[in-house]
């Protein structure tokens, strides 16, 4: 759901705005010297209600979850990648990886030149998901929790989009970080 397009709607026609989307924090409480790397790495995280990682996580997990009021989310959440997952790694510039995924940009006329567009793209369109709770929970383990996220691009070739799925880590207080900027479709 796209909150603040569903708030403006209900302005518009003078209806009741929509109820703010719940948003937990998850608190990793320091009670015992026996600290779970799964909980450390959720501390602080930011999640929608319906998708945060099973909590409590396991037995004598300490953690707490607390609310974090939907303005922060839709304001001080970010979304970041490195230019490298674009440029060598996508577009296979270097001709180092196997994984032919260059090709199939090509296929949707894609190439190394739009690198920067896409990153920002993707970028843009990670963080906008992610604040609607448009995501999936992936794999977590002792590195963080990974979500998938859904992106939209237009073909160059042809009036019609293409979509595919990319892959986040989920860092404290609302910042993701690309980890997959193709991870199939
Ligand atoms: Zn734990
Ligand atoms: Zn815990």
């Amino acid at each position: 759901m796209d909150y603040l397009l569903e708030v403006l709607k209900a302005a518009i026609w003078d209806e009741q705005p929509p109820e703010a989307p719940k948003w937990n924090k998850w608190w990793h409480r320091n009670l015992s010297d026996n600290h779970c790397e799964e909980c450390l790495k959720l501390h602080e995280c930011w999640f929608e209600k319906e998708k945060t990682p099973k909590w409590p996580h396991h037995p004598f997990c300490h953690c707490v979850l607390e609310d974090v009021p939907y303005n922060e989310v839709l304001t001080k959440s970010t979304s970041d990648s490195d230019y490298g997952k674009f440029n060598p790694y996508l577009f296979n510039t270097e001709g180092k990886y196997p994984h032919n995924k260059e090709k199939l940009f090509k296929e949707w006329g894609y190439t190394v030149t739009d690198a920067k567009w896409l990153q920002s793209e993707i970028n843009k369109q990670g963080l906008q998901k992610y604040i609607s709770g448009n995501y999936v929970l992936g794999k977590l383990n002792k590195d963080g929790q990974r979500i998938s996220i859904r992106i939209k691009i237009p073909r160059k070739d042809k009036a019609e989009n293409v979509s595919f799925i990319t892959g986040w880590m989920v860092y404290p207080n609302g910042k993701i970080q690309l980890i997959t900027p193709y991870g199939g479709k």
